[in-house]
């Protein structure tokens, strides 16, 4: 899957940012310099990500992972693969990394 070409819904071009995704990054970019990576986010082939549906803007990376700003805390944003439900840890992952919804595994 290329996300960056397949369809026009997700991009990494900063000249489709608009000035509020522009400020967006810039918050990512400090949370970046301020707090590092989240523990389980790979840095390899770091990019920011403007979603134009959602209006997210975000970090992802080679494996497609997400990590997104949870107020003033870069945190990883998870996708589960079973149900579709997605949000930050403590939205919807148990204790022991499984998804709240579906109780699958999500995180080892
Ligand atoms: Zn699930």
């Amino acid at each position: 899957m290329d996300i960056t070409t397949d369809n026009e819904i997700t991009t990494t071009d900063l000249s489709k940012f608009g000035y509020r995704e522009l400020h967006l990054a810039k918050e990512l970019l400090q949370a970046l310099e301020d707090q590092g990576l989240p523990e389980d986010f790979n840095d390899d082939g770091l990019t920011i990500m403007f979603n134009m549906h959602s209006g997210n803007v975000f970090f992802t990376n080679s494996d497609y992972q997400v990590a997104m700003l949870n107020g003033d805390k870069l945190e990883s944003f998870y996708n589960c693969p079973n149900c579709g439900n997605e949000g930050f840890a403590e939205d919807i992952l148990t204790k022991s990394g499984k998804c709240k919804e579906c109780k699958k595994q999500i995180i080892y």
